[in-house]
């Protein structure tokens, strides 16, 4: 296939935060993800009290289910009012306090403890500020990712793994062609090599 259409394009953090002030989120599923039900037992893998993470986690409702189950949920989001309105939505608690190591950025981390949700980009982070994770759940953030950063982003999400961590990956298959994405074609091949 011709993904050749892809590979240059750019969505900016700008576009991203448009998307959010217009209400342009057809990504977002009030539902939550039923492959994330599906695959549960992969992700957790018979452990409890986990460390997980939502890379470009928008207003993920998945955070809360995980969260209920009595695991801790990290996210990172570069919007603002994505991040709000998941608080807003689920009546949940939260306070603010700045990242120091991050100019402009800050943390919202519910009252009781169990979700923090960084609002930076995730190129800014690293295991320092957001230490080891036991699982990773990746939708619409892989894809998501401009297609020329995705080595870099790939880089990252392995140095945030602990050593036996799980990593649910969603993909989108479609015509490369006839839609430019986001969310980007991400091939099979691709993926085996990017994470090898
Ligand atoms: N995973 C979520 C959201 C998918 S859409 C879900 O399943 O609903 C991708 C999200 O990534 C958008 O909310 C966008 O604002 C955010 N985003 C884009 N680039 C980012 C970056 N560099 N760092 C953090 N978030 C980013």
């Amino acid at each position: 296939t011709d993904i050749g259409s892809q590979k240059d394009r750019v969505v900016s953090e700008e576009e991203w935060l448009q998307k959010w002030e217009m209400g342009n989120i057809g990504f977002h599923k009030e539902q939550g993800h039923p492959l994330l039900q599906k695959y549960l037992d992969v992700l957790l893998n018979g452990r409890s009290g986990l460390r997980i993470f939502f890379p470009l986690c928008g207003k993920a409702v998945e955070m809360k289910w995980l969260a209920d189950m009595g695991h801790s949920v990290v996210g990172v989001e570069i919007s603002e009012q994505a991040l709000k309105d998941f608080f807003a939505e689920h009546s949940l608690p939260y306070c603010e306090e700045p990242i120091p190591e991050i100019s402009g950025a800050k943390k919202l981390q519910s009252t009781s403890g169990n979700i923090s949700l960084y609002c930076c980009s995730i190129y800014d982070l690293s295991s320092s500020i957001l230490g080891k994770f036991d699982g990773v759940w990746d939708r619409g953030a892989l894809v998501a990712v401009n297609p020329r950063d995705r080595q870099r982003y790939v880089s990252l999400m392995m140095t945030l793994m602990e050593k036996n961590s799980s990593y649910l990956l969603v993909t989108v298959s479609y015509d490369p062609n006839k839609h430019k994405g986001p969310p980007f074609y991400v091939p099979e091949s691709e993926i085996k090599s990017l994470f090898g």
